[in-house]
């Protein structure tokens, strides 16, 4: 989508701070960290939210798992956090699925 900051970064239009890409998603550190370790991970393909997820796109979404397990044993980080906000009122803000992964401090339960 054109005008999808997500879909922006994933053309290059707009920099990030890689830690990963394959030819179907990508992984670049969050510009407004929220734990030591805070990185994203995106389908290169735009999809809206998980709420977008269907049969077709399911492959998709099951890599950027495969991903965070890959990513998070390069950093040496065991213990971590997988979020993904769907919807305003969730505290999506990029609508562009997305998985957020915080690492490096406490978390508490439930989240805010
Ligand atoms: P959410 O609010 O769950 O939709 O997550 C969107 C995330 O994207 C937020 O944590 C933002 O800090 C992050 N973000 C927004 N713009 C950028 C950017 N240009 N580079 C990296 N992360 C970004
Ligand atoms: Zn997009």
């Amino acid at each position: 989508m054109s005008d999808c900051l997500f879909c922006k970064i994933v053309k290059g239009e707009i920099p990030s701070k890689k830690v990963y890409e394959d030819d179907q998603c990508l992984a670049f550190y969050d510009i407004d960290p929220q734990a030591p370790v805070h990185f994203l991970v995106i389908p290169k393909t735009h999809i809206a939210s998980c709420g977008a997820i269907t049969a077709d796109n399911s492959a998709i979404a099951a890599h950027c798992f495969e991903v965070i397990a890959k990513v998070t044993k390069e950093l040496g980080v065991t213990d971590f956090r997988v979020v993904s906000n769907c919807g305003e009122q969730a505290g999506q803000s990029v609508p562009h699925l997305h998985f957020h992964v915080l690492a490096g401090r406490d978390m508490t339960w439930p989240p805010g």
